[in-house]
């Protein structure tokens, strides 16, 4: 049951885009907020987010979005938010909690951090949940149900205020995990950045491929081709951001990927079935993992078949 008093009075969410917008449904939901404000650069994703209706205030001004807020949260591209925090500093109200969505966490610290005045909370965070879409019109309240969100609060960071930011993406439907910025640049290297990167790889391949047309390209591409190209379809300020701002542990997974990927080359040039054989059923269990932990859909072909209707 809904509290009476919802848990912010005022929430800020700078950036109104799929994660934003996402936040702004998930927070209506569950009343969270008694006043949710919302900030864009431009004048036609303000528009459309009024046309949409999930703010209370819409702006393009910074210092009024966040004013008298209780918890900002930034949800622009990770490159622009030192500019942001620089230009939010002075208008924040004292007690207030400050949190991201980014998907790099020791970079916001650097980035972020020094720009917090006294007395304000800066709890990083990062729901582990999307879409390949973006905008104002591809939020919806159920992005965060059962995905995880990890918080990476920095050394001395106040209890009260860390639990309520726990308390918050429980309630957007999250299942909340605290861990170093570190650690969670790594794990994440590795389940997104460099998966986003061999994505974003092969279909440049294919695209530049001289004796495969395009038109080949697409008609077979239900052989795993399009799979690839859902995420390679993700945003390119936002990825380009991530990858620039992650640049330490993608080049050390990626560093791990290349080996692998020769022991494979070498496998296949020496006829080593085996070694095929064993790789792919070990990778099988890993799917199996994730079904059973309730975080992909078990139905074929991740039940891309259903009609329409049944959606
Ligand atoms: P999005 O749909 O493209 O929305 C970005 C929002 O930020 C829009 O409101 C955009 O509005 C504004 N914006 C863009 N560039 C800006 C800039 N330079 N300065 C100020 N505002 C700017 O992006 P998103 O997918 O919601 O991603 C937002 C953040 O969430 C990123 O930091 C990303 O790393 C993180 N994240 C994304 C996903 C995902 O799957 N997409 C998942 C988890 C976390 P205007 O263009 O009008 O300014």
């Amino acid at each position: 049951m809904a509290d009476a008093k919802p848990l912010f009075g005022k929430v800020a969410l700078i950036g109104i885009g799929l994660i934003g917008s996402s936040m702004a449904h998930a927070i209506r939901r569950a009343d969270l907020a008694g006043h949710i404000s919302g900030y864009a650069r431009r004048p036609e994703t303000l528009a459309r987010a009024r046309e949409i209706g999930f703010a209370d205030t819409l702006t393009g001004s910074i210092p009024e979005a966040v004013k008298d807020a209780d918890l900002v949260v930034l949800a622009t591209p990770v490159g622009s938010f030192g500019e942001i925090a620089a230009e939010m500093a002075p208008h924040l109200k004292t007690g207030a909690i400050v949190s991201d969505v980014g998907s790099v966490k020791s970079a916001v610290l650097r980035d972020v951090g020094p720009h917090i005045p006294d007395g304000v909370h800066f709890i990083p965070a990062h729901p582990i949940a999307g879409t390949e879409q973006s905008g104002p019109d591809a939020g919806f309240a159920e992005l965060f149900d059962n995905r995880w969100c990890v918080l990476t609060p920095p050394p001395g960071t106040d209890k009260d205020a860390l639990a309520r930011l726990r308390t918050f993406w429980e309630r957007c439907g999250s299942n909340v995990d605290v861990m170093e910025a570190k650690h969670h640049d790594l794990a994440l290297a590795i389940t997104s950045h460099v998966p986003h990167l061999i994505a974003y790889n092969i279909v440049g391949t294919a695209d530049d491929l001289e004796t495969v047309t395009e038109g080949e390209v697409i008609k077979y591409s239900a052989g795993g081709f399009r799979d690839f190209t859902r995420i390679a379809a993700s945003d390119p300020t936002m990825w380009r951001d991530v990858f620039l701002n992650n640049r330490e542990a993608v080049l050390e997974v990626l560093g791990r990927f290349s080996e692998d990927l020769s022991v494979l080359q070498r496998a296949i040039r020496w006829g080593d079935g085996d070694a095929l054989f064993n790789l792919f059923t070990r990778t099988r269990a890993i799917r199996r993992g994730i079904l059973d932990a309730g975080q992909d859909s078990a139905e074929p072909n991740f039940g891309r078949n259903r009609t329409k209707k049944d959606q």
